[in-house]
């Protein structure tokens, strides 16, 4: 079972994957939790890039730099994991690339998705939560070390405002994949809606 996480910069996807991970091995499952970018040792390399030189890369760059990690990414530890019958849970995948470096970015959402596609042959997951979030209250949770938030904000204008509302219409266009919550809900509230999501799925 793969189920990915997504949504705006604080809107609780780590915090959430932790929760699913912990409920998830407590019923006796193995798990294998990660994230893009990162989750690899090459992943976090490019992920120093992405996070610590934004701005400096030219958008169709950034694009290919977040395939690159996804490509090995999933080659390397996603697929192996899902072939041995273990639960991948990830924070951020390909709807994280379309919101982001697509609407973010302004490049073509439907080539930065075939591009995500390419690079992962074709995988999607079983169950992505988009934790949805509005942007001025995701703001005051983030912890401003690996996360500039502000600086993109003041660079992009209303670039948050455009990444949300990518990833509400990448829900709409597949609600069956998609379990999209009110990410200002009581953390245990949110946990127990993912959890039946997933018994759901598993119970198949
Ligand atoms: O979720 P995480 O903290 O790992 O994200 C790191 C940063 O990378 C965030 O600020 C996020 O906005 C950005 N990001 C991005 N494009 C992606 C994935 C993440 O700009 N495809
Ligand atoms: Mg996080």
């Amino acid at each position: 079972l793969f189920v990915t996480f997504e949504g705006g910069d604080g809107a609780g996807k780590t915090t959430q994957a932790m929760l699913l991970q912990d409920w998830a091995v407590a019923q006796g499952r193995t798990v294998v939790r990660t994230r893009e970018p990162g989750g690899s040792e090459v992943g976090e390399l490019i992920r120093d890039i992405v996070l610590h030189h934004r701005g400096e890369v030219a958008p169709r760059a950034e694009a290919l730099l977040y395939a690159a990690d996804r490509a090995h990414h999933i080659a390397t530890v996603v697929r192996p994991a899902l072939q041995r019958g273990e639960i991948v849970i990830q924070d951020r995948y390909l709807d994280s690339s379309v919101a982001y470096q697509g609407a973010g970015r302004v490049l073509d959402s439907g080539e930065v998705r075939e591009l995500s596609l390419w690079a992962a042959e074709g995988l999607l997951p079983d169950i992505t939560v988009l934790l949805d979030v509005d942007p001025a209250t995701a703001r005051g949770r983030i912890d401003a070390d690996d996360k500039p938030f502000d600086r993109l904000e003041a660079e992009h204008g209303s670039f948050h405002e455009r990444v949300r509302e990518a990833f509400l219409t990448l829900a709409g266009n597949e609600p069956e994949r998609f379990l999209v919550l009110d990410a200002s809900r009581p953390v245990d509230e949110l946990a127990a809606a993912v959890r039946a999501k997933v018994d759901e799925v598993l119970s198949r």
